[in-house]
């Protein structure tokens, strides 16, 4: 389906806010245009509502043109607006995988528009064909999230493909967690699938959950769209400007990345010695999903002992598992030391 067809209507005809920004591109001159305090403090004027110079940086990182970019107050932006530019509340539905990130059925739900759930099997593996006989003629997005969390795995590319190739409407794949994988991910698909918005973040591998970045990636027409509804200033200065500064050299984040990797697999072949633990899911992340015997008592001794992970044994397909992030080697080892002493 074409993707003009696809936006909401009202959206499709929406009259967008001009910002004074808008109006005048320019860099000098005296700024009487948009009411501003006009005493310099390094905030006091409104931040770029385009992000344009962060854009042009992102696209030499990412190899993917500026206009194929958006840029959000956090991958949670892109996701809520995924609804608000393509649902219809109450008349259109979207398919996740289950489990998965709880942020597409929560923005589901704040929009009032229907989430179907399709599970993984029990490798936590993605069936296209399940994801395609759930869908109808109403079914409006299909999110998809590899590597997966909680799980750790990547789906497998040729399932994800088959939904590309058969589904109609906009296929969301949320790569958070791609730089860990060691794979390029599916930004490279995005010319040939112009209904393909692939979803990452600066809040893992990059190392700045606290300046809340996230990235949505797709066809120039859908990002024009995203940017339409957005808030105009929805990034703002400082961290435009921080972020900016952190990209400039990214050799740091690499050897980082290569580090949290090297510790993964340690982690994974220590924690699989364990008899404490029933099973540990393999890995494409910066986490491990594993399962024992009591969740609950685990995590609490856990935090006795002042290390915190995340208990995911209430979510359906997650029974008995606890999440474990990778650390820095010395929080590894003491991770380690505590569940040996069990
Ligand atoms: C952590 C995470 C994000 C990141 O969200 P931000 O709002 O960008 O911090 C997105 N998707 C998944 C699956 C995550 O685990």
């Amino acid at each position: 389906m074409e993707i003009r067809k696809l936006f909401r209507e009202n959206i499709r005809n929406l009259a967008p806010y001009s910002t004074a920004r808008d109006e005048y591109e320019g860099q000098l001159g005296i700024y009487l245009d948009a009411n501003e305090n006009p005493y310099e403090n390094g905030y006091n004027r409104y931040p770029d509502p385009h992000q344009k110079v962060l854009k042009q940086r992102i696209s030499e990182i990412k190899g993917v043109e500026p206009n194929r970019i958006f840029i959000g107050n956090g991958s949670d932006e892109a996701i809520d607006l995924v609804y608000r530019v393509f649902c219809e509340p109450r008349i259109h539905n979207v398919i996740a995988i289950a489990p998965s990130y709880g942020m597409y059925e929560v923005a589901a739900h704040t929009n009032d528009v229907e989430v179907r759930k399709v599970r993984l099997n029990e490798n936590y593996e993605l069936s296209a064909q399940d994801i395609l006989e759930t869908a109808d003629e109403n079914t409006r997005a299909v999110f998809l999230c590899s590597p997966n969390n909680p799980s750790g795995n990547l789906l497998d590319g040729e399932e994800v493909k088959k939904i590309l190739d058969h589904f109609n409407g906009i296929t969301v794949i949320d790569e958070a967690y791609i730089d860990f994988a060691g794979t390029p991910g599916m930004l490279l698909l995005l010319k040939e699938y112009p209904r393909l918005l692939v979803i990452q973040t600066l809040s893992k591998a990059w190392g700045m959950a606290g300046l809340r970045l996230g990235l949505a990636f797709a066809d120039p027409e859908i990002i024009t769209m995203m940017s339409r509804v957005k808030y105009p200033y929805n990034i703002n200065g400082i961290t435009q400007k921080i972020v900016l500064d952190n990209l400039q050299n990214t050799e740091q984040v690499w050897k980082e990345v290569a580090e949290i990797r090297r510790q993964r697999e340690i982690l994974l072949k220590e924690l699989a010695n364990l008899p404490l633990i029933k099973k540990v899911f393999p890995s494409d992340a910066n986490f491990i999903l594993v399962r024992v015997e009591d969740p609950r008592g685990l995590y609490t001794i856990l935090i006795n002992e002042g290390v915190i992970v995340r208990d995911r044994s209430r979510i359906e397909g997650c029974e008995g598992c606890l999440r474990l992030t990778v650390g820095t080697p010395q929080e590894n080892r003491r991770l380690m030391e505590i569940l040996r002493a069990q």
